[in-house]
């Protein structure tokens, strides 16, 4: 590996973040594995949009410093967390994207079956638990999602992706960040309509035509039998750490698109609609039916 167009490609990917907004000041950092223990980071306390090719630190997979002039960064105990569960991992990317980050703030995973494109590169999105950023505890809650998705939002901090290279890696934060957008626009428009149970098992089964490598099956609920002709593999995340990934996907008995009936149920349609009225409708309603009682 050509270890100089490396630290050249990390420079880019830091101007990008920081012109994206998807990093403030110093946040954020990136990875690369350039030899089977050996890291290429950025380091401690600088905007990732001004960085140089020489600012980089060597680590090992201990988080040893070999080479550099800097500190490795703070967040360096979640990339290397990251290298010791998933060997097939090149890249590591860490932002704060501020409307996926509003997600994980909100506590709101994007797990919804939404969009085609982001069932097949990054399948779900799960969240992270809160964690004090750069102490061992954030480790501890990636370590949980990392083996079955690429991409994960971290409670009131963040998000983590990773890949096969950075620029893998990267694409896929931007990924997140635009299906977080979408899905706040659409929310705002009253919903989503959810892809179907059905139709999700379909794009699973074009990942290996796009020729895309997802981490993890999507866990399919054992007790929904799969239609005539699909074939995906029923996983049932065991222990502690998933194994497959979550979707929120409805069966559709047909339609390949379903509304979602929970948050419909929320805003109010048919017998479980809500009403608002004021104080004073609500006294007149009242004053009628006991004038109906007399
Ligand atoms: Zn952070």
């Amino acid at each position: 590996m050509n270890v100089e167009s490396v630290r050249a490609d990390i420079v880019e990917i830091g101007r990008r973040m920081y012109s994206r907004g998807y990093t403030a000041s110093n946040d954020g950092n990136i990875s690369v594995r350039i030899a089977p223990d050996r890291l290429l980071m950025t380091p401690k306390s600088v905007c990732k949009g001004f960085m140089t090719p020489d600012m980089m630190c060597v680590t090992d997979l201990t988080g040893k410093k070999i080479q550099g002039d800097r500190d490795p960064s703070s967040e360096m105990l979640m990339h290397l967390e990251v290298y010791r569960q998933r060997p097939d991992v090149k890249a590591v990317v860490h932002a704060h994207p501020p409307t996926a980050t509003g997600f994980a703030v909100a506590g709101i995973p994007l797990d919804r079956a939404v969009l085609a494109e982001v069932l097949t590169t990054l399948g779900s999105i799960p969240l992270a638990e809160y964690a004090t950023p750069s102490t061992a505890e954030l480790p501890d809650a990636v370590r949980k999602y990392i083996k079955a998705h690429d991409g994960m939002l971290l409670a009131n901090h963040g998000a983590l992706t990773v890949g096969g290279d950075l620029f893998s890696a990267y694409y896929k934060m931007e990924t997140i960040e635009h299906f977080a957008k979408i899905s706040l626009v659409a929310r705002m428009l009253g919903g989503e309509n959810l892809i179907s149970r059905e139709e999700v098992v379909r794009l699973q089964g074009l990942r290996g035509t796009y020729g895309i490598q997802a981490p993890a099956p999507i866990c399919l609920d054992p007790d929904v039998p799969l239609g005539p002709g699909q074939t995906a593999q029923v996983v049932v995340a065991g222990g502690d750490d998933a194994t497959c990934q979550t979707v929120q996907a409805p069966a559709g008995s047909g339609s390949r698109l379903v509304p979602d009936l929970i948050d419909a149920r929320r805003r109010g349609a048919g017998d479980e609609a809500e009403i608002r009225l004021t104080y004073r409708e609500l006294s007149a309603l009242i004053e009628d039916a006991i004038r109906n009682l007399r």
